[in-house]
Parts: C-alpha cells; sequence; structure tokens
C-alpha cells in the first residue's frame, strides 16, 4: 500500500477535526492531513475491519458510481490510491466503451472514449480509502464516538471544538480544534445547533422526487460474456420512471440496482416482485441476465424523498473555524450519481481555501462551496422538474434546456463526439457550457432522431447465455 505524506508547506493549523467517517469526511480528512498537524476523524460507528456494510451508510449496499473528476480529485489527496483500489479488486473502465447503456428511448455507441471511472462496490472504496488514512501519522481515528455539540469561543464568533461521546450516551469528552468538519451527512443536525447559538436558520430547498432503489448481489455467471461490464437501462424522462443498472464490481460480482421516479420502484424486498420489475423495464437485456443468475444475499430497498440543499452560502454570518461538505451540504437524487463527487469537490475548495490561511477560510469556504453546487445542482434537478408532479421553481428557460437536452441526447446516440462531450460532461471533467459551442449547437439542430434508433444494441443475450 502506498503512504502519502503531509505536505511540507507551513501547516494552517494544528489541530482540525471531521466528524462523520464516510466518503465525505474521509476525503476531507484526507486533503486537511496535509494542512494541519493533526487531524481526528470521528465517526459514531465502530468501523468494520474490511469492506463490509454499517449502520451509518445504509447507501452503501446499493450501486455507486464515483465520477471520473471526484477520483481525480482523491487521487490527488492520497497518491497511488488508483493503483490501491485495483491491487484490492476494483477495476478502472473506459465508461462508454464497457458500458452498455440504453437512455433516452435508444442505445448509445460504445467505443473507447478515454472518459475512465473505478468499477467497484462502494464498501471496497472506503475500506481502501480507510486504511490509507489509517497509515497517516497525523491522523488520529475516533470511532464509535458522536459528535454532540460544538464548542466555541465565549461570544460564539468561532468554533473551538467539538463534544463527542459515545452513541447513546457516557462521558462526554471536548476535543479542541481550530477547525472543525461537518461530514454528518443528511441528517446533520447543523441548522439545529447553529440555532441554538443564535444564528439564523440556514434556508433550505427541498425537491420531492421519491425515489426508490432495491438492489441485491449477484455472482457473475461463470462463462457469460455479453459484450459489456456493466449495463445501465434509464428512462426516457419522464414519460418513463423506471431503470436498471448492472455493475460489474470485485471478486466477480454484480451489483443489480432496480429502481424509479415517484413511488414507481419495487415495493417490496421479494424475489418475483423485484424480477417482475426487471422484466418490466424497456430492454430485456437486464432480466435476462439475472434471472438464472446465483444471488448472494438478500434484496436491499432504500427510499430517497427529497433533494436536500442546504443555502450555508446565503447565511448573513457563520462562526469562524466551521466547514460544512457532502451531503451535509447538499444532498442529490441519487440516479444522477453526484454525490460522493460534489463532496470531493468541496473538500478540494477548502483546501483551496485554506491555503489562504485559516482566519476568514469558513467565509471564503462556503461561498465557493455554493458556486461549485450550481452546476450539478441544475443537472439533477433540470431533469426531475421535468415531471410536472414534481413541484419546485423552473429556472428561466426551462422549456428550451429541456428541449436542447433531449436532442443533445438523441445527438449522443449516434454522434461519438457527442457522446464523448456528453460522458465527459456527466464525469464532471467538462463544463456543461461545451455542449453549447456552435459546433455542438448546430449538430443539434440537425439532429436524426431516426439515426439513434439504428445504434446497434448488445448482442441478442440467447446467444451469449451458457
Ligand atoms: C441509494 C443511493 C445510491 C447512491 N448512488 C450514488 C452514486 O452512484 N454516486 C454518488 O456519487 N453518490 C451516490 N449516492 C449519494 C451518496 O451516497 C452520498 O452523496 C454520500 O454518501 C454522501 O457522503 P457523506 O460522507 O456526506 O455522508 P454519508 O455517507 O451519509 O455519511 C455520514 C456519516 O456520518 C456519520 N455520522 C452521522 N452523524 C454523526 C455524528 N453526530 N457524529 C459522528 N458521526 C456521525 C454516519 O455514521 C456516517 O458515517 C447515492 C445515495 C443513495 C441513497
Amino acid at each position: 500500500m502506498s503512504t502519502s505524506k503531509p505536505l511540507a508547506s507551513a501547516p494552517a493549523g494544528t489541530h482540525a477535526i471531521v466528524y462523520g467517517g464516510s466518503i465525505a469526511g474521509l476525503m476531507s480528512t484526507a486533503m486537511l492531513s496535509r494542512h494541519f498537524e493533526r487531524v481526528t476523524l470521528v465517526e459514531r460507528d465502530v468501523f468494520p475491519n474490511g469492506p463490509m456494510p454499517r449502520k451509518g451508510v445504509p447507501q452503501a449496499q446499493h450501486i455507486h458510481g464515483l465520477l471520473t473528476r471526484g477520483m481525480d480529485i482523491l487521487a490527488g489527496f492520497l497518491p497511488g490510491i488508483r493503483e490501491d483500489l485495483v491491487a484490492a479488486g476494483g477495476e478502472f473502465l473506459d465508461v462508454v466503451e464497457s458500458v452498455a447503456m440504453f437512455g433516452a428511448g435508444s442505445w448509445r455507441p460504445r467505443f473507447r472514449s478515454g472518459v475512465s471511472a473505478p468499477s467497484m462496490s462502494r464498501l471496497l472504496l472506503e475500506w481502501v480509502v480507510r486504511q490509507r488514512l489509517q497509515a497517516l501519522a497525523n491522523v488520529r481515528i475516533l470511532d464509535g464516538r458522536e459528535a454532540v455539540a460544538l464548542k466555541t469561543s465565549g461570544d460564539r464568533t468561532r468554533v473551538t471544538g467539538l463534544q463527542v461521546q459515545a452513541p447513546g450516551g457516557g462521558q462526554e469528552e471536548t476535543l479542541e480544534a481550530g477547525l472543525v468538519v461537518d461530514a454528518s451527512g443528511r441528517g446533520s443536525r447543523m441548522p439545529q445547533w447553529l440555532e441554538a447559538l443564535g444564528y439564523p436558520r440556514v434556508e433550505e430547498t427541498r425537491i420531492h422526487v421519491d425515489v426508490g432503489y432495491a438492489t441485491r448481489l449477484y455472482r457473475k455467471p461463470p462463462g457469460f460474456e455479453p459484450g459489456w461490464r456493466s449495463l445501465a437501462l434509464s428512462p426516457k424522462l419522464p414519460e418513463e420512471r423506471r431503470l436498471g443498472i448492472i455493475q460489474d464490481i470485485e471478486d466477480n460480482r454484480w451489483l443489480v440496482t432496480l429502481g424509479g421516479w415517484l413511488g414507481d420502484s419495487p415495493s417490496t424486498a421479494e424475489e418475483a416482485v423485484f424480477l417482475e420489475f426487471a422484466r418490466g423495464l424497456p430492454q430485456p437485456h437486464l432480466y435476462e441476465a439475472i434471472k438464472n443468475a446465483e444471488p448472494l444475499g438478500p434484496i436491499h430497498l432504500y427510499r430517497f424523498p427529497h433533494h436536500q440543499r442546504r443555502h450555508y452560502e446565503r447565511m448573513p454570518r457563520l462562526p469562524e473555524g466551521l466547514a460544512v461538505v457532502g451531503d451535509a451540504f447538499c444532498s442529490f437524487n441519487p440516479t444522477y450519481g453526484q454525490g460522493m463527487s460534489t463532496g470531493a469537490m468541496q473538500a478540494e475548495a477548502l483546501g483551496e481555501c485554506l491555503r489562504q490561511g485559516l482566519r476568514g477560510a469558513s467565509d471564503r469556504y462556503r461561498q465557493r462551496a455554493g458556486q461549485i453546487l450550481q452546476g450539478p445542482w441544475a443537472l439533477a434537478t433540470a431533469g426531475d422538474l421535468g415531471f410536472p408532479e414534481v413541484e419546485g421553481k423552473r429556472p428561466p428557460g426551462f422549456g428550451l434546456m429541456t428541449w436542447y437536452g433531449n436532442r443533445f441526447q438523441q445527438l449522443a446516440g449516434y454522434d461519438e463526439e457527442a457522446m464523448t462531450l456528453f460522458a465527459r460532461v456527466q464525469h464532471m471533467i467538462e463544463s456543461p457550457a461545451a455542449m453549447f459551442s456552435p459546433r455542438m449547437v448546430l449538430k443539434v439542430l440537425a439532429v436524426r432522431p431516426d439515426k439513434a434508433a439504428q445504434t446497434p444494441g448488445p448482442r441478442p443475450l440467447a446467444a451469449s447465455t451458457p
């Protein structure tokens, strides 16, 4: 395993605390280890000794894609992490060549795009990152401890530490720090804590989408060579609502997720319901692949009621020495796969703000984090607001943007340049503005939906089933 050393430059402070030891907390800890003499990571759960599920992150058993941008940032914090992930059984796949994707009513062309992303379970990803943090001399992992309150200066303008205790009670302990980072996820109690300290209530935007996931692990059938490594059947929003994905993960397994919007997802964790839902997808490939495959565990359900964005950037004031990252700041509909990567972008932004010193870093950071969220938020909510039932403010020009987005997707159904750009935007390594270059606008205006319909899908499964 590779180890990384803290940067040699002058540290921003002596001690920083991160609470919440899931992906955003892990990435923030990795970043802060380069800016502080010491970092303590506080996590309520006791971490398992391996890539195993735990109570605080129930969603980790469902399909998770870390986007290229998120992976690049992580590799910047922890050089050599790609090699560590591969050594642990993970893989990096070209997201266009290796994934058979049916979206917006047609199969997408497959070719080497140069956009690669990790293909592995989230459990493995976090386990490998945790091991890297454990190997850092200036990081202390304090698991089995819950953050229960902020400690502040007498005038409450500066956070000076964190109160922690064993979950469910016990002796409280105070940890002193120059910076406290809240990475406790979408259930974060920071808004209440701030109010109790005399700060105004953080504004919150919610968009109800009622997305449901049902996920099961399968052994990859030996000899099954369908010509794809992963399969994604996405609906044509808003006419269709159901999706199905097979993700190729470590140890010759498939993670299979079925889901849908507005309550249209498998209602119970029964095999018959799962298979029936798979059979109802717009293409037969997923059902054909799993119908005789060996399940490796139960079906897990997850209900995601609403997007949740807390506008810390709009607060008139916040205490110094405080930062909020990951889902605690903004939690997106998971179908767009942005949560972990946006958390990485926030951790990166926090690091950049710390380069100018700890003083004022909290304010600089929350402004930056608010800006960072604009793009992913627009992308994730655009599709959902297309459902007439979904309540929320449609931005100016929403109808025109939806029309353009749909035509762009049709173009990506046969045009390799558009498909590559689509993948680069989706993986956050290209700005969505690139979709509006004069060259692309001309192509979109001349789009030929009939050509997209001719793009062949994966070869018939009967021929490839053992
Ligand atoms: C079904 C599903 C599928 C998803 N798929 C994707 C995907 O494909 N790609 C993607 O990027 N994102 C995906 N997401 C989103 C992703 O899971 C989240 O964005 C991500 O987990 C957020 O990470 P986080 O560290 O901010 O919070 P969380 O992962 O929610 O972790 C919060 C952590 O804080 C701990 N904690 C809570 N309170 C305290 C406390 N008081 N003291 C100490 N510790 C505390 C918890 O135990 C937990 O470890 C998906 C989400 C769901 C629900």
